[in-house]
């Protein structure tokens, strides 16, 4: 079922097996290569490389393999690549030479490890793939384990009403990344789970990241009662009752498929509540296998870790005790224990309704647990302190690791060369040397400008084909065309607001006082722009609702075009619009943001933001990189919050934001601006990288983990 590349000539026949492994997409030589195969086609496959090479014509492939030029730069990749399979020279093998083996299995509901594969839906899903990327990168023997959501991710479509549309664009499996994984008796399945009273068989799909790879799991197989195969098939769309069935297959397949594979991790990683039940199938694994309940229990907690990633209520699953007793079956009985034992496990102190609390649970049965921000811990404990009720609140055991997110990924290849050119082409070989990040502050202001304003077109462009294309299709109307961003003028500031449509990212905020907004966006002299992007959860209807009150800005002609959504928000466009915008905007009610990292790979490429202070900003800001909104003495919630916000917001921009953007001189830079820009990227650099995030989790969770240290055990009492 892989992609058939019989066709290429054999000089490079390579080029498919440097396509099947997603890490080509972090390497500059990798794209480079690609994209000079056929620059035009390159952008119309939106950097496909499999697309790309099945639509080339035989003649330029031909060209290709006899061209020195390529051949050299082709030759070039491949011992990368080869290179990068060895795991000899790593950063965990000069570390924990002893650990080498691993591995360490990393359970997510959604990883967003490209666009072609789309089976994430926002920041956790992007996060989970900037890990696995950066476990290549340092050599951790990680596994990663999700499932294959055949639907994908809903594709985006707006009604002229500005109503978000949900539409279902099943994956060809055959055109991706993904290959299979047979059992070993050459049959399609690895493993099965007993749910709802029936048998449903696993097969799993392999994705490789670089020298980490996920297992993906899908029930789409014949030996399955028709009601099963689609079970998998969708992301978050099909409510808690389906949710509840594909956790239970997430955390009980996932870790039988584990054992089926031969693989036998030493630490455990459950990144979000929704893979809480693969604590309960290594319970059950234990016992049956001798152990008691409480040992089974203290050798769990003892190698697992659980992140909790928001404080926002909706973020965390619950279900009802008697629909996840019909789920898993009588798995107690496999535990030695009871059913009210084990209901227990899930039990919420406050609750009184006997529900099942996925992230309860996890937090029980994790020795590690982490919230994704200093502000979040802080959140968190607050929320789970109900678990301890003996123990004053600093002591909760309850740690953070800040998010991070991948350089290589999200760092545009022009502000690389323009590092190569200011620190020295070794300059990603010194990326955890502090000084080199601070030396950034002394780049030259008129070719970081250059380098910005390239990318900025590169944006404007971006959005002009998006409209171009939508216009001939005949999805939009002439007179829609203008909120697709094609007014937008290369010159005047530009804002970037793009990210889920979740109602407490308040992407309406700017909104509150139109008049005052107004007058922003339509200064002659001095002009703002904004570009929007993001979804709204299918069964989001507020958050739909706030989506729909800027696609209505969007066409409202009082804004004379200064406001463009830009549809089917995903890692691609977040690519181009983190890269290309002016300056970031991330408006959240305090303290809903546990993390948030658009910000982060905005500031990577020396896009500034202008934030509340939560989340990573909490942490970030230094005055210097971008300007912060204050917490209202009151706190951050309702209407006279949002005020207090939204005026802030604007005094922000009017006083500081415009007028340093527009403080050009006469080859139309501003150093005020650039200076803000440097220090952006500078703190960034430093201490947002996924490369730091996964270096704390390596030495303060995974190694203790895996050297199975027994230091004191806190485990929760309530
Ligand atoms: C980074 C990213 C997110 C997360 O953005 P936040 O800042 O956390 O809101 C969501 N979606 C995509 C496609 C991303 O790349």
């Amino acid at each position: 079922m892989a992609p058939n590349f019989a066709f290429l000539p054999p000089r490079i026949a390579g080029l498919a097996g440097i396509a099947l492994n997603v890490s080509w997409s972090w390497n500059r030589e990798a794209r480079a290569l690609f994209r000079s195969i056929d620059e035009q086609l390159w952008v119309r496959c939106r950097h496909d490389p499999i697309q790309l090479l099945q639509r080339t014509s035989v003649e330029r492939l031909a060209q290709c393999a006899t061209d020195p030029s390529f051949i050299a730069r082709y030759d070039a990749v491949v011992s990368w690549q080869t290179a990068e399979q060895s795991t000899d020279v790593t950063w965990f093998a000069q570390h924990y030479p002893a650990l080498r083996e691993g591995p360490i299995a990393y359970f997510c509901a959604e990883f967003g490890v490209y666009h072609t594969v789309p089976i994430y839906s926002g920041g956790l899903g992007v996060l989970a793939g900037d890990h696995c990327k950066t476990a290549s990168d340092l050599g951790v023997p990680l596994v990663g384990v999700g499932l294959l959501y055949r639907a994908g991710f809903f594709d985006q479509r707006i009604r002229p009403d500005g109503w978000q549309e949900d539409s279902e664009d099943p994956l060809e499996l055959e055109n991706t990344m993904l290959e299979p994984v047979s059992g070993v008796n050459g049959q399609q399945w690895l493993a099965s789970v007993r749910t709802d009273g029936r048998d449903v068989y696993i097969r799993v799909w392999r994705l490789r990241v670089g020298r980490v790879t996920i297992y993906l799991l899908d029930s789409k197989l014949d030996e399955n009662h028709p009601d099963d195969r689609g079970l998998l098939s969708r992301l978050y769309a099909g409510g808690p009752e389906l949710r509840l069935k594909q956790e239970w297959l997430l955390g009980v397949g996932g870790v039988r498929v584990l054992r089926a594979l031969g693989v036998e991790p030493k630490a455990w990683h459950a990144n979000e509540g929704h893979a809480a039940f693969m604590f309960i199938e290594r319970l059950r694994t234990l016992v049956a296998a001798g152990r008691t309940y409480a040992d089974a229990i203290a050798m769990v907690r003892a190698t697992s870790t659980f992140t909790t990633h928001t404080p926002v209520p909706a973020g965390h699953d619950v279900f009802p005790a008697e629909r996840v007793a019909q789920v898993t079956g009588p798995v107690w009985d496999e535990m030695g224990i009871d059913r009210a034992t084990f209901m227990a496990l899930g039990h919420e102190p406050t609750a009184h309704n006997g529900a099942f609390h996925m992230t309860v649970a996890a937090i029980r049965l994790s020795r590690h647990v982490n919230a994704v921000a200093l502000t979040h811990e802080v959140v968190t404990r607050r929320i789970w302190t109900r678990l301890w009720p003996e123990r004053p609140l600093d002591q909760v055991p309850i740690g953070h690791v800040t998010n991070g997110v991948h350089l290589a990924t999200w760092m545009a290849n022009k502000v690389m060369n323009l590092l190569d050119r200011h620190v020295g082409p070794d300059w990603p070989l010194r990326v955890d040397d502090p000084s080199m990040w601070d030396h950034l502050l002394d780049l030259d202001d008129r070719e970081l400008w250059r380098v910005h304003v390239s990318l900025k077109n590169t944006l404007l462009r971006h959005v002009r084909e998006h409209a171009r294309y939508a216009y001939s299709r005949r999805t939009r109307e002439v007179s829609e065309l203008a909120g697709t961003g094609i007014l937008l003028d290369p010159s005047a500031l530009t804002l970037g607001f793009a990210r889920r449509f979740a109602t407490y990212k308040r992407a309406n905020l700017m909104f509150h006082d139109v008049e005052r907004l107004l007058r922003l966006l339509t200064d002659t002299s001095r002009p703002v722009q904004v570009v929007f992007a993001g979804k709204a959860h299918p069964a989001d209807d507020p958050g739909k609702r706030v989506l729909q009150e800027i696609y209505h800005a969007t066409r409202d002609t009082r804004f004379e075009g200064r406001i463009a959504f830009v549809e089917d928000y995903d890692v691609h466009l977040a690519h181009v619009l983190v890269q290309g915008v002016d300056c970031w905007l991330n408006l959240p009610r305090v303290p809903m943001e546990a993390s948030g990292t658009s910000g982060m790979k905005a500031a990577l490429n020396g896009v500034p933001q202008i934030s509340t202070i939560d989340g990573w900003w909490a942490e970030g800001y230094d005055g210097q990189n971008g300007w912060a909104i204050a917490t209202p003495a009151t706190g951050d919630d309702g209407p006279d919050a949002d005020h207090a916000v939204a005026s802030q917001f604007y005094d922000l921009l009017e006083r500081e934001v415009v007028p340093a953007y527009y403080d050009q001189d006469r080859n139309g830079v501003s150093t005020r601006w650039t200076k803000v820009m440097k220090h952006a990227l500078r703190v960034a650099g430093r201490q947002f990288t996924s490369r730091r995030m996964l270096t704390e989790y390596v030495k303060d969770y995974y190694v203790p983990s895996m050297e199975g240290a027994t230091t004191r055990d806190d485990p929760p009492t309530a």
